[in-house]
């Protein structure tokens, strides 16, 4: 096994142990990087030198002492470009790095580069990039999902030992579905959003996607906890993820199905996948009941009015003054502005900045907007309780597997609806994980969701870290040497 196929806990067992040194690590994957990365575009920025440069001055007694990470293009790390995929930011560099970011380079880890993604997040395929489309490790002629495509097919291709993205809507648990990674989007408040570019305030989380849940475990206890930069963030103890996985028991453990999850539409076979997951866990002791989420097929309309809104604007600070981009001829400051914006933006940005615009306008304010806020309510309300009845609830992530490049790009509501079973985590602030369960005869990754409380991380990675266990995971290698590109 190489050096780039370790998961961070392996990993940390050689560097502590001083079998490797943090170079090492760093040049065997920077050198997988340019093996691979040509095929799959997972980055958008790498930075060798300050990768080295930090791997040769790592404490590996720290918690993630010499681990490399790719971080998402919408997150901030000083000196570095932060473009979101957009032209408009071309050109930008960050003068300071987010919490995240500060909290991961206290604690050992090294940063590589950025990974690709939807521009402004907004996608679910990462085709939706200014810079290029992401392919899928597993088939090169499919996408990764998204819109934290880039980081998700770093992590399955083994160019990257684990990564940040962020998740609206979906776009962390739906990336790591489609490649075969594990993704977790935590309770709302639980990760400082300060130096994440805002897309959609009152929904965005940075979060892990990582080879195995106890990965995903250890990254979380790292980036979360509360931030007095982020007003959102909440004052909630963080508990010692990665030493509670062993702690859950089975017994008397009350997994939820929600039935509105397992409709007509989704594809047979990972139908058959997460049944088959449902069924380990009874087997495990665990007691299956089905249950209600009344509210479900209201949950992507309500999504992309408030989300649309929002992002209108949140990105109304993209007006060529205060950041990146510039247009160069222009008559007036109007011109300016519009010029900026017209050339800056990708179309699916301008998309959602005319919906959200539309929907907060007076007269169109409480038809919409106001009435998607109350239906919000009412989603949370349906996971309350459920909640009441059962632990966790198991969903499949995605109704299917990885889509072909271009299937979708014709049809924005069909791209809308690749997020249909995770937008609603969103919308009631609770925390979900993403961990695969087999793959199509196609060869393509399924993946289930494991949907907790607000603040029961430690639930839902503890489940996912007995499924990954009693089913003996390793984190495989795709076939990328068989896949051509022409
Ligand atoms: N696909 C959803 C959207 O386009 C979710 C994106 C996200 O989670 N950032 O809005």
């Amino acid at each position: 096994m190489k050096l780039f196929e370790y998961s961070i806990q392996k990993l940390r067992k050689l560097l502590s142990q001083k079998e490797v040194s943090p170079v090492e690590v760093v040049e065997n994957l920077l050198t997988r990087i340019a093996e691979v990365d040509p095929k799959i575009f997972a980055y958008s920025y790498l930075n060798h030198e300050r990768a080295i440069e930090a791997a040769k001055k790592a404490d590996v007694t720290l918690p993630l002492g010499g681990i490399p990470i790719a971080i998402k293009d919408n997150i901030n790390v000083r000196g570095e470009p932060c473009r979101c995929a957009s032209r408009i930011l071309e050109g930008y560099l960050s003068p300071y790095d987010s919490t995240v970011v500060e909290k991961l380079k206290n604690m050992g880890a090294i940063l590589v580069g950025r990974t690709n993604m939807d521009e402004f997040a907004m996608g679910s395929s990462t085709e939706n990039s200014s810079l290029g489309i992401t392919r899928n490790p597993w088939d090169i002629y499919r996408v990764p999902g998204g819109s934290s495509g880039g980081s998700a097919a770093a992590v399955a291709s083994h160019e990257a030992i684990c990564a940040l993205g962020s998740d609206t809507g979906g776009s962390i648990r739906q990336p790591a579905s489609f490649c075969g990674c594990v993704g977790l989007k935590p309770t709302y408040g639980r990760v400082s959003r300060y130096g994440l570019t805002a897309f959609a305030s009152s929904l965005d989380q940075i979060g892990p996607i990582t080879k195995t849940v106890e990965d995903a475990a250890l990254l979380l206890e790292v980036i979360a906890g509360f931030d007095p930069f982020d007003n959102t963030s909440e004052k909630v103890a963080v508990p010692p993820f990665s030493k509670l996985l062993e702690q859950l028991s089975l017994k008397d453990f009350v997994l939820g199905i929600p039935k509105e999850y397992f409709i007509e539409g989704i594809d047979d076979e990972v139908r058959q996948a997460v049944t088959k997951v449902i069924a380990h866990y009874e087997s495990l002791g665990a007691k299956i009941e089905e249950v209600s989420l009344a509210h479900t097929p209201y949950a992507v309309a309500t999504y992309y009015i408030l989300a649309t809104a929002e992002a209108s604007a949140n990105l109304a600070r993209f007006d060529g003054i205060r950041y990146g981009k510039r247009a160069k001829n222009y008559t007036d400051l109007f011109d300016y502005y519009g010029k900026t914006r017209g050339e800056g933006f990708g179309s699916e940005v301008k998309r959602r900045i005319l919906l959200g615009t539309y929907v907060l306008s007076s007269g169109y304010y409480d038809a919409y907007y106001l009435r998607a806020l109350k239906v919000r309510e009412k989603i949370k309300q349906d996971f309350s309780l459920a909640f009441k009845k059962c632990q966790a609830l198991l969903t499949p992530t995605s109704p299917f597997c990885a889509f072909r490049i271009g299937e979708k790009t014709a049809d924005p509501l069909q791209m809308y609806l690749a997020d249909i079973f995770t937008i609603a985590v969103n919308l009631a602030g609770i925390c979900a994980l993403s961990v695969p369960c087999g793959r199509s005869t196609e060869g393509l990754p399924i993946g289930f969701q494991l949907i907790g409380p607000p603040w029961k991380e430690d639930v839902i990675l503890a489940l996912g870290y007995i499924y990954q266990k009693t089913t003996g995971w390793t984190p495989p290698l795709p076939p990328l040497d068989e896949q051509t590109d022409g």
